[in-house]
């Protein structure tokens, strides 16, 4: 998986400004990058942003000495013409360029400690009108101060501290008076998918990932509220798990799915409306369908999430295809506007085959291909980088 290369962006423009910068030789190198602009600004929640603007996609690490966040560029040259614009109120106090062979760090000083920065916490924003590549990071102080940056600064010499249990919530698709769609052998998915589902969490369990599941038994649940559970649970992955149908029966193999406004293609379109169509089962009708929990978010949270969602999914299908499960023909991965997928966490809904092909209708329901399914997902979400 590829590691340290950034996401989603923002900025903000604050009021005073120092600098300090240091000139050093610059060295002969391709494809340079090169700094544009650093800037600090104040966000809803008293969280500070530090927005650094590149001309290229910048390749970065980051680093937590101590009271300090270091923003290490790859490929770049300081450049004493570039001004910090310090924001007041932030954690910033001070922001300063570093040449380190190659690479350029961009050091901030910390007025106060901060935790290990998460993926969510980043942003890369490609260029638009007046802006080059921006890299984003938004932060807080810690809440246990002292000790958080002891332990962030250990963690990074030793690696000693226990790594933050990461949460996945486990989605079994349909449920209750909702059966999703049936096998010509009289399988059900919503029965299929629940198998799965708790095979999966043993097995994440025992992988050392912290589980929910939105039903354990055969309930139904509405959409949104499959998608509230996990924001309550502060879920780091969301994972739905379905299974799939097709007017051809020759039709199989898996397919996985994230969420867009716009289908990537007609049989994507048709798929979303007739998991989407769920909903309209329950008694109380389509009110809670159109609460749009996306709508809240920012358009930047929203490219936040879809990023991270498709590399999840990517990760994913590649797992799949490692362990051998058969992949429907066309792009493994697809787009659709799924309403269980409308949250703030990031995540996939997996198609995991065909009830509707008589072989594939035997396979999901054998215990060991249940079990290849499971080590597949299970694969992909080690594989998954949680973190920057
Ligand atoms: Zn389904």
């Amino acid at each position: 998986m590829t590691m340290k290369i950034s996401r989603r962006g923002f900025l903000q423009v604050g009021g005073f400004s120092f600098a300090v910068a240091m000139m050093l030789p610059r060295v002969a190198f391709a494809a340079r990058n090169s700094l544009k602009s650093m800037r600090t600004g104040v966000q809803p929640g008293n969280k500070t942003r530090l927005v650094i603007e590149t001309s290229s996609k910048p390749s970065y690490s980051l680093s937590y000495p101590e009271n300090q966040l270091v923003v290490d560029i790859a490929n770049m040259s300081a450049d004493s013409s570039v001004k910090p614009t310090l924001a007041s109120g932030t954690l910033v106090s001070e922001l300063t360029q570093v040449q380190a062979g190659d690479h350029l760090h961009i050091v901030a000083k910390l007025r106060k400690p901060i935790a290990k920065l998460e993926k969510s916490q980043i942003m890369l924003l490609e260029p638009n009108g007046d802006n080059d590549y921006r890299l984003v990071f938004d932060f807080s102080a810690s809440a246990t101060t002292a000790q958080k940056i002891v332990e962030s600064v250990t963690a990074a010499a030793t690696t000693k501290t226990p790594p933050k249990k990461h949460i996945i919530i486990i989605d079994a698709g349909h449920g209750g008076k909702d059966p999703g769609c049936i096998g010509k052998g009289g399988t059900r998915e919503k029965d299929v998918v629940l198998s799965v589902a708790k095979r999966l969490q043993s097995k994440l369990n025992d992988a050392g990932f912290k589980t929910y599941m939105t039903r354990r038994d055969d309930t139904y649940l509405k959409l949104a509220q499959r998608a509230e559970y996990a924001e309550q649970k502060k879920g780091d992955l969301f994972i739905s798990l379905h299974a799939n149908a097709n007017p051809s029966r020759s039709v199989k193999g898996f397919s996985i799915y994230t969420l867009s406004e716009k289908a990537s293609d007609e049989e994507a379109k048709k798929l979303a409306e007739s998991e989407n169509a769920a909903d309209k089962i329950g008694v109380d009708g389509f009110t809670e369908f159109e609460r749009d929990v996306r709508a809240a978010l920012s358009s930047l949270q929203q490219h936040a999430v879809a990023e991270m969602s498709e590399e999840y999914a990517n990760g994913c299908a590649r797992a799949f295809r490692a362990n051998k499960v058969e992949a429907q023909p066309g792009p493994s991965v697809r787009h659709a506007p799924f309403a269980v997928l409308r949250s703030t966490v990031p995540g996939a809904l997996i198609e995991l085959g065909h009830l509707s092909n008589s072989s594939e209708e035997k396979l999901l329901k054998n215990p060991d291909h249940q079990n290849r399914l499971v080590a597949a997902i299970v694969r992909s979400i080690k594989n998954y980088n949680f973190d920057v």
